[in-house]
């Protein structure tokens, strides 16, 4: 039998996963720190929550779901993306009796049956943050800085913030048909997605990457010129904002992204050192979208950051390999009667808080300090015939080599001693 891990799937192993939990610690806590709490939604859930609606259809509904049929005749889909989700627990649970606005965030896989490369997988994880029920600019501005925050604490540097405003339903509509009439001399040298994405959603064909569309399209008019006044107050409002906060950003009025529900603000973080994909993250304001999924008319925003390339950006700029959770202390025993008592004082450590670990193979002294200092063992305790008469153990300090005899009873002691008292 050969069997691999399914194409643009990921394992972390054993010794990557201290970074994750190091990334994953942070973004809880930034998230935290902001007043978000976090909510957990399940893998999957109903087709029809992300292929609400009709209109402008999105790449991931058109051709990126993993979708199936389960045992009970029901469409399936894991979930593509954390935000639908969310407001449909949201609705689902009371949203209307919740107090607003509702700030939460997530963490967790996503699932998109798309081409895989460096950076782009079919199973990633995305953290996120949403915050439903709050018209105000302040709104937008919070979830464009806090993860920003994030990439600072894990020494993601140089990241570039790209914001714009595509509008509201007020707005959009006569943009869209701007922008139709001035594509519409070259339809017939645009890409198949371009011309089938002419009619549903022209916004689209702002960030189209094929180099056929950027050389046959005219620059577009800009939306930030035909924007309502309302919408043109809140895009400054959060610009404002962002400079009191000290945030540098740029404004590109090409930025639309996939999803269909944004309105108004739109942003999207990149960084360098990660490859063609260089996204980690973006988001926006989707005020239409609760309303969309069953619930009451309800302003909100939010943002998506992906973990993969967030790891990515931090090894290319800080190599990333010093978050492996090293043990306390490593029992090595030199025959029988010590393996067991190897055996029961690692547990008797554990249960005091401490870290610790026993050989399990039979294995000589040499093999086991070996293996105790892979593991990074900050303590070693040996027990031979000597020490067990005794009732004591050789502790080492593996950082300075220095060792003396210690009553068993004692260790733990030690150890906390040594970890400045805290248990962890
Ligand atoms: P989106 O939900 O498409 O706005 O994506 C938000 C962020 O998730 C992106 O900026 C990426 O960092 C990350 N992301 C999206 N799709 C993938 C993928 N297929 N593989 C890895 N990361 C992804």
């Amino acid at each position: 039998m050969d069997i691999t891990a399914p194409r643009g799937t990921n394992d972390i192993l054993p010794d990557e996963v201290g970074l994750w939990q190091h990334v994953e610690e942070l973004v809880r806590n930034a998230a935290e720190r902001a007043g978000y709490r976090e909510i957990r939604t399940p893998i999957f859930e109903h087709t029809e929550l992300f292929e609400r609606g009709v209109g402008e259809a999105t790449d991931i509904v058109e051709k990126e779901m993993y979708t199936f049929t389960d045992r009970g005749d029901r469409s399936i889909t894991l979930r593509p993306e954390g935000t639908a989700p969310v407001v449909r627990a949201l609705v689902e649970r009371g949203l209307a009796s919740m107090s607003q606005p509702a700030k939460v965030y997530y963490l967790g896989p996503m699932f998109r049956y798309e081409r895989p490369q460096a950076g782009r997988y079919r199973q990633f994880h995305q953290f996120g943050l949403e915050v439903i029920g709050a018209p105000s600019p302040a709104a937008d501005a919070e979830v464009i800085a806090v993860p920003l925050e994030v990439f600072r604490s894990l020494g993601i540097q140089d990241v570039i913030v790209n914001i714009n405003s595509i509008g509201c339903p007020a707005c959009r509509p006569a943009y869209r048909k701007l922008l139709q009439e001035t594509y519409r001399p070259v339809l017939g040298k645009l890409c198949p997605s371009c011309v089938s994405r002419y009619d549903r959603n022209p916004l689209r064909l702002l960030d189209c990457k094929s180099e056929a569309c950027r050389r046959a399209l005219p620059e577009p008019p800009m939306i930030l010129d035909i924007l309502c006044p309302e919408c043109r107050s809140h895009f400054d409002e959060v610009r404002r904002l962002l400079d009191g906060l000290n945030v540098e950003y740029a404004i590109n009025p090409r930025l639309v992204r996939g999803l269909d529900y944004y309105t108004r603000t739109t942003f999207e973080y990149n960084v360098g050192g990660i490859g063609s994909q260089d996204a980690i993250g973006g988001g926006g304001r989707y005020d239409g979208l609760v309303e969309e999924v069953g619930g009451p008319p309800t302003p909100a925003v939010g943002v998506a950051c992906g973990l993969e390339r967030c790891v990515l950006a931090m090894r290319a700029m800080t190599g990333g390999e010093e978050y492996d959770a090293p043990i306390d202390i490593y029992f090595v025993a030199l025959g029988e009667a010590a393996r067991e008592k190897a055996f029961e004082l690692a547990f008797d450590m554990r249960s005091c808080g401490i870290s610790a670990d026993f050989d399990m193979l039979d294995r000589g002294m040499k093999a086991q300090m070996r293996y105790a200092g892979k593991a990074g063992s900050r303590f070693v305790a040996i027990i031979g015939d000597n020490e067990l008469a005794v009732e004591s153990v050789m502790l080492k300090r593996m950082a300075t080599g220095d060792q003396e005899l210690v009553r068993q009873s004692e260790v733990a002691e030690r150890i906390l001693e040594a970890r400045g008292g805290a248990a962890k």
